[in-house]
């Protein structure tokens, strides 16, 4: 499986880290050697002082597909989850200034929290609600009707690229509030008033 992420997709967001606008998506990706293996901490790995959490709202792919039309794309998904896109705010600087690529920032190993999915019948797609909690303070709080590109926009626009596969996951992007870990954090996400993950830093 592959992770596609999905970055400046909330106007807020975009402000708070000083970027520019997008005309369109900015994708990057991650390896599957990515994924935080269930129940592990996540480390904090020895090349960043400054691991920043992103709360993201997941679309598992569940068909193949490629050139996908915006109004087929929901045909391409049944379960929505929610995960985290851990960065390396300090290196993905060094990166961005130098226009190199992205991935050493982004893309290492535990950098992608997978949390649980539920079926998108259970869901308001247009305005799913979702937050993210710091030793028990929300620091993250979302809905997705802010996305500057919705699901199935970017379910097309990504298969322009990369065909898709089942059991690959999209990470759709954060809204503001992206902060600092540091170790003992516990961090939890939810999805209305069901949590859809819990993981220690260490
Ligand atoms: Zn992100």
């Amino acid at each position: 499986m592959k992770i596609i992420c999905i970055g400046r997709n909330y106007t807020k967001h975009i402000e708070e880290l000083e970027n520019e606008r997008p005309d369109e998506p900015v994708v990057f990706m991650k390896p599957d050697s990515a994924v935080l293996l269930k129940n592990n901490p996540f480390i904090i790995p020895p090349f960043s002082d400054d691991i920043h959490y992103e709360v993201e709202i997941l679309v598992k792919i569940n068909r193949i597909g490629k050139f996908i039309d915006k109004k087929f794309a929901h045909k391409y998904y049944d379960e929505i989850g929610l995960g985290i896109d851990f960065t390396a705010r300090d290196l993905q600087g060094k990166l961005k200034e130098k226009g190199l690529p992205w991935e050493k920032a982004k893309a290492f190993d535990g950098s992608a929290v997978i949390g649980k999915f539920c079926r998108k019948s259970e869901l308001d797609l247009e305005s799913i609600q979702f937050q993210l909690t710091k030793n028990g303070e929300v620091v993250q709080d979302g809905n997705s009707s802010h996305m500057l590109w919705k699901i199935d926009e970017l379910i097309s626009y990504i298969s322009e690229y990369f065909t898709l596969k089942i059991g690959d996951v999209i990470f759709t992007g954060t809204p503001a509030g992206v902060g600092r870990v540091k170790p003992n954090d516990i961090l939890v996400g939810s999805i209305g008033k069901e949590d859809f993950f819990r993981v220690k830093v260490k």
